[in-house]
């Protein structure tokens, strides 16, 4: 019998288990991949991300990111240039950082099973139990951070259907000479797709490319993908293709149901503005280990002080990113221009990534810039267009 069983080892599972494990209860972290595993990511690491996590980024960073030209339309002439002395991000390999915090798991005392995939939970909260590929095993909570696809969110009833968007990447081979130009620096365009944005975002060996939509409606990813590649002379085979569902976080749901916590995607907690997903992850298993701590401490496993400190202290401001965002993609085209005129509000939302504000401080700060009728008839089409 473990104290819990956390299903998935990405930033969301290894949170939990190595903080539930330091405090010395007996914990079952089971991977479906067998670690090392790739996993379809731009792999930045925010400020926001890094003042959560108790490993240092840095160690497994393919670079360090200072710089952020953004664009319109694939057309990168005279971009807009935010310039950072403080990291903005750092850019990892999720195998590479995934794989570090594991091995932060299992250094705290929990045991990984990986290469084990979880093929069904039964919740009769005074015995559950979880079977896998391999085994069968009993524990007194489980914490779902099996991310987008995983099944504890649809085996627990707590699944919501139609709340994601949509990303996908590729990792291109380049020579030396472009590699050497996007250092310390990426590249983000907006306009195609209206409703999110293309990336590249340098590695050490190589450059990843990506396309995003941040809508439950799935726009033409694919061909806004290619058009974003020729512009940069970069050519790809479908088969290196990986897509992967990023859930929408700032909507209503339940998070909890006794002795069982979702966490991370599977909880649905993505930046519904930016599609950042790990400083949320990594949040959320924070105040997982620290709920079923409490519910081994007081035999209570309501969970209801988790539903109440992801409310308060993740959802909360994903609602507010989900209203930027809703302005936002509403009228693309004029929030570039006011990045362009406005440097305030351009610094004010890199600092958001860094962990330097609020979403409540940029909000407020939208409402200083744009007059109330603008902001009310955004507000209006940004209704029809993504509702
Ligand atoms: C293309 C793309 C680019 C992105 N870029 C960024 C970015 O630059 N920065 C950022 O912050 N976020 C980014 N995100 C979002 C980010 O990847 C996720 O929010 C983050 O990985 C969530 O972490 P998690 O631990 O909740 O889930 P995951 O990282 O998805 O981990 C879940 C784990 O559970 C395992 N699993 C699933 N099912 C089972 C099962 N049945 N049994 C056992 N194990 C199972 C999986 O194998 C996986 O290892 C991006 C997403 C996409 C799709």
């Amino acid at each position: 019998m473990y104290d819990c069983i956390v299903v998935g080892a990405g930033p969301a599972g290894t949170t939990t288990a190595t903080r539930l494990s330091k405090a010395g209860a007996q914990v079952l972290l089971v991977e479906k991949e067998n670690l090392p595993r790739y996993k379809a990511c731009a792999g930045a690491v925010s400020g926001r991300a890094a003042n959560l996590l108790t490993i240092n980024p840095a160690t497994v960073a393919e670079d360090v990111i200072r710089k952020v030209k953004v664009c319109w339309g694939n057309r990168q002439a005279d971009p807009i240039e935010y310039v950072s002395e403080s990291p903005i991000a750092h850019l990892v390999m999720r195998s590479r950082f995934d794989l570090l915090l594991a091995e932060a798991a299992i250094d705290a005392g929990a045991t990984l099973h990986d290469g084990e995939k979880v093929e069904a939970l039964d919740l009769d909260h005074s015995d559950m139990t979880v079977r896998t590929n391999r085994s069968t095993y009993r524990a007194k909570t489980i914490v779902g951070a099996d991310g987008a696809l995983g099944i504890t969110a649809r085996q627990s009833a707590l699944y919501v259907p139609k709340s994601s968007g949509i990303a996908m990447e590729i990792e291109a081979q380049v020579p030396d000479s472009r590699l050497a130009e996007w250092r310390s620096t990426v590249l983000v365009t907006y306009g195609r797709p209206r409703h999110g944005y293309a990336w590249l975002f340098p590695k050490s060996g190589h450059l990843s490319l990506g396309i995003g939509s941040f809508v439950p409606r799935r726009s033409d990813l694919i061909t806004n993908f290619n058009a974003f590649t020729s512009s940069l002379g970069i050519n790809w085979r479908k088969e290196d293709l990986r897509a992967h569902p990023i859930p929408l976080g700032g909507g209503k749901r339940q998070f909890r149901r006794p002795g069982l916590i979702l966490a991370g995607d599977a909880a649905g907690l993505g930046d519904p503005l930016s599609g950042e997903g790990i400083a949320h992850a990594v949040h959320s298993g924070i105040l997982a280990a620290d709920s079923i701590l409490n519910a081994l401490e007081t035999g209570d496993f309501s969970m209801d002080d988790y539903q109440n400190a992801i409310e308060a202290e993740i959802n909360a401001n994903l609602k507010i990113a989900r209203q930027l965002a809703s302005v936002f993609y509403a009228m693309p085209k004029l929030f570039y221009r006011l990045f362009r005129t406005n440097r305030e509000i351009l610094t004010w939302y890199f600092e958001l990534v860094q962990g330097k504000r609020q979403y409540q401080e940029v909000w407020e700060l939208l409402g200083t810039i744009l007059s109330p009728q603008i902001l009310t008839s955004i507000e209006g089409q940004a209704k029809e267009n993504c509702p």
